[in-house]
């Protein structure tokens, strides 16, 4: 790795693979035969519609999503992606939101600003700390929901549903999987709309990635504005107006990086419970000094979340790894402590490096 890159444990944007970075690298001044930059080229000429096509091809092969599933790209961020559910798919009632963390708490407030919504299970009391089980979910969705939302790794919380959730037949799931999408295979063909911002495992902030199965097209009301209409997207190929070519480039180089040198998405699960493995086995063996927000079956593999004794000894312990090459280890301010991002590309010797410090900071601080 270059001397001068250090571990980055930021939540988001977050590290990308150094392969991918390189190589815009080596393209950034002129692509192939474009001789211009990545940023300077046409959405509409040959080389960005090789870009999108692949792209688009590259994550449907990683996912296995199915025929009848469209990907596509949008901007404004997931949280835009809040306001676009609701408006596309509520048409048929209430939704249900199932609220596991600070992220599933701000969907549901969207979609209130735009009608009627129904938390229908909330972990808020015990600090978000859990999903709920099947039978909670079961018990807790109504079968005449318009959806269920569902955010499937809590970023903030550092609190994840281990497999995709159950809900009714009667009820389209919607995921919210910005945090987790493409760390490891997903059920896509369950999901009425999946999507995640990309700036955690998927490329750079700036590009939303959106996965609308082709039945629900059919129920979303006309007159919405152009751009929260899911159907602008999938019927202009994601090329309706300019879309962010720099970004979607970026989403092509993972995706390519996932399929060839790390092997998909299982190889890519296998490397992330390792990665995630390392800091919970320290966690775990010293529970008195190292207290792990979520609880164990619904730990995160993406966000590792945990408190120190003292916000003192929290403010120092995030100090000193900076100190030592590792950054951005402090927990979101709405809930403090420490929060190590490990995303698809932290390589697990930034993992060892973190691990190795937190025992040694415990042996230095513990009593
Ligand atoms: N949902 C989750 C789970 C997130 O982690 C984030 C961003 N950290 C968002 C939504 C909001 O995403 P954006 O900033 O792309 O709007």
């Amino acid at each position: 790795m270059p001397s001068d890159r250090v571990f980055n444990f930021g939540a988001g944007p977050g590290t990308l693979p150094l392969p991918v970075l390189e190589r815009a690298q080596d393209e950034f001044l002129s692509v192939d035969d474009a001789g211009a930059s990545p940023l300077e080229v046409s959405h509409r000429g040959t080389w960005f519609r090789g870009v999108i096509e692949r792209a688009k091809a590259d994550l449907r092969r990683l996912l296995d999503v199915p025929d009848g599933h469209h990907v596509v790209f949008c901007q404004g961020g997931a949280t835009m992606q809040f306001a676009m559910v609701a408006t596309n798919l509520a048409s048929g009632g209430t939704p249900d939101y199932v609220l596991t963390g600070a992220w599933g708490a701000k969907a549901v407030a969207e979609a209130e600003r735009l009608g009627d919504a129904r938390i229908a299970w909330t972990g808020a009391d015990d600090g978000f700390r859990r999903v709920p089980t099947t039978q909670e979910l079961a018990s807790a969705l109504s079968p005449d929901a318009a959806y269920a939302h569902v955010t499937t790794n809590e970023t903030i919380q550092g609190v994840t549903f281990p497999h995709t959730p159950v809900v009714p037949e009667s009820v389209r799931l919607v995921a919210d999987a910005s945090s987790d999408l493409l760390s490891r295979p997903v059920d896509v063909g369950r999901h009425a709309v999946l999507y995640a911002g990309a700036q955690k495992n998927a490329g750079p902030a700036g590009v939303t990635i959106a996965i609308v199965a082709g039945e629900v097209l059919g129920d979303v009301p006309d007159g919405l504005p152009t751009m929260l209409d899911y159907r602008t997207y999938v019927e202009h190929g994601s090329l309706y107006n300019t879309p962010p070519v720099f970004a979607i480039y970026i989403v092509g180089l993972v995706a390519r990086w996932l399929l060839e040198d790390v092997g998909g998405l299982d190889a890519m699960l296998e490397r992330n419970r390792a990665k995630a493995k390392l800091l919970y086995d320290v966690l775990d063996a010293s529970p008195r000094f190292f207290r792990g927000h979520a609880e164990v079956p619904s730990r995160s593999l993406m966000n590792v979340t945990f408190r120190l004794p003292s916000e003192d000894l929290e403010a120092r312990f995030v100090e000193e790894a900076a100190a030592g090459g590792m950054i951005e280890l402090k927990g979101h301010r709405s809930v403090g402590g420490i929060r190590a991002s490990i995303y698809n590309a932290m390589p697990i010797e930034g993992v060892r490096a973190l691990a190795a410090f937190m025992r040694e900071f415990r042996d230095r601080y513990a009593d």
